[in-house]
């Protein structure tokens, strides 16, 4: 079977750069999606019969048509400040543009009405300066859970009968061919003029093989450790009313780490999130009244970057995770008022504790778990927090650990967001250049007009 473009995963990334050939284009495209279209993509856990991750075949929550990002809050950052360094390959003015247009199409496709949130020139950002703390810039809309699945809905009614969607095929190799490229699957072998490949962090073992097999030069990349906190909303809601989503730095001044809150969600849930079989927590919340919470949560992450001879940053964050999967057979949860005291959280302190978890999580201690500097620079953060939202060093404050935020190894780019091999692409989180649904969609976007030019 022979393509003019190949695909391969339907994340953003891989969405946008479909969605623009296909609109802008007569190319003949197909997309190859490890997991299963946006329909069939249901997690077993239910809370009751099925409590943990039971590793099925093809994570619902990671893979499938809207990739990571299909049941996320839906958090659309416009910035060039955080989500990735998209703008140094291709300027901060088209990173820009490219993600404004891609604001329109998800307005277009339903997500008309939802609220654009903007930190500029806000009080807030004064508090947070006179607090030792930094609030970075971005217009946020927030679609919503609920909303951003409409969205992709919508996006893949309108691509199915322009595009060739082959589910449930992960592509096992790549190879280069005369006049373009071969990718192998299980159903068969195709070839296209052009590959893009945007695998996201659930191809990331995949792509650096692939990177191996053709050579393509990497970097390592960070990786991000923390926790989620979870608290009553009202003590966040001055911030969250009126910015959704605050991304605040914090200097540590025993160690001057970086600490800096992630993924925002207030009225919103803890989930579990699970990463080539390891379970992790994260977030989300909905745009529909009926199903917040009472509770606001967040991550605070600390950044580690390793330097010879040590290069598997990934690596390390993954044993961290496992350590708490092997403690507490997924994620941890604990009180605050515990962890500065020493103590384990059981089960009757967290039945007890003033706020709710909205995630059945196993009391336990993070501090077994988390290596001490990450450790003390969450404490020290929670403290600073505390100054402008007052009620978040709380003793019922509830920490779910751990979680980690795992960037792919860079891949050697060019300025097309081109390979070392002319006409093949890589893009979103896979390439390791964004770690964000706008940035990723936009990367998407670039490389299809890229080919259409
Ligand atoms: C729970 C959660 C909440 C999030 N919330 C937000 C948020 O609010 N805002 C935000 O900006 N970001 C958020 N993110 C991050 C965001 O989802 C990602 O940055 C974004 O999805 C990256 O897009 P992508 O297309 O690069 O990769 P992905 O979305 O990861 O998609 C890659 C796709 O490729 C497929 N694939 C992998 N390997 C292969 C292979 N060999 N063959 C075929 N297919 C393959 C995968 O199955 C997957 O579907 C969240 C992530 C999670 C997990």
């Amino acid at each position: 079977m022979r393509y003019d473009v190949i695909i391969i995963g339907a994340g953003p990334g891989g969405i946008f750069a479909a969605y623009e050939l296909a609109h802008k284009s007569d190319k003949k495209v197909a997309v190859f999606e490890a997991g299963n279209e946006l329909a069939n993509r249901k997690c077993p856990i239910d809370g009751e019969k099925i409590k943990h991750c039971v590793n099925c075949r093809s994570c619902s929550i990671m893979s499938g048509f809207g990739g990571a990002g299909a049941f996320s809050d839906g958090k659309y950052n416009i910035t060039n400040d955080f989500g990735g360094t998209l703008y140094e390959y291709i300027g901060r003015k088209k990173a820009t543009e490219l993600m404004e247009y891609v604001d329109g199409i998800n307005l277009k496709y339903g997500g008309e009405g939802t609220k654009l949130y903007s930190t500029t020139n806000t009080r807030i950002k004064t508090v947070c300066m006179q607090n030792k703390l930094k609030l970075l810039d971005a217009s946020v809309r927030h679609l919503g859970t609920d909303i951003n699945y409409v969205v992709l809905e919508n996006l893949y009614n309108d691509l199915k009968d322009k595009v060739d969607f082959h589910f449930m095929t992960p592509v096992k190799k790549v190879e280069v061919i005369d006049g373009g490229f071969r990718v192998t699957t299980d159903s068969g072998v195709y070839e296209a003029d052009k590959c893009v490949a945007s695998v996201g962090r659930s191809g990331s073992k995949w792509m650096e093989q692939v990177c191996e097999e053709l050579e393509i030069p990497t970097n390592s990349n960070r990786v991000d450790i923390g926790v989620r906190v979870e608290l009553p909303a009202e003590l966040f809601a001055h911030l969250t009313d009126e910015l959704y989503e605050s991304k605040i730095v914090y200097r540590t001044e025993k160690f001057e780490d970086s600490v800096r809150t992630f993924c925002m969600n207030p009225y919103g849930s803890v989930v579990t999130e699970n990463t080539n079989g390891i379970v992790t927590v994260n977030g989300h919340s909905y745009e529909d009244p009926k199903k917040q919470t009472k509770n606001t949560n967040f991550a605070l992450l600390v950044a580690k970057h390793f330097s010879e001879p040590f290069k598997d940053s990934n690596g390390y964050g993954e044993s961290i995770a496992r350590l708490s999967n092997m403690l507490g057979g997924g994620v941890i949860v604990q009180r605050f008022g515990d962890l500065v005291r020493g103590r384990r959280s059981n089960r009757k302190r967290i039945e007890e504790n003033f706020v709710t978890p909205t995630l059945a999580a196993e009391p336990g201690d993070l501090s077994l778990v988390l290596p001490k500097r990450i450790m003390d620079g969450i404490i020290e953060m929670i403290y600073a927090l505390d100054k402008i939202a007052p009620g978040t060093a709380n003793d019922d404050t509830l920490l779910y650990g751990v979680e980690v935020k795992f960037y792919n190894m860079e891949v050697q780019v060019n300025e097309h967001l081109e390979s070392k091999y002319p006409g093949l692409y890589v893009i979103g989180d896979g390439s390791g250049v964004t770690h964000s649904l706008s940035h990723a969609s936009a990367s998407g976007v670039f490389v299809a007009r890229d080919i259409i030019e």
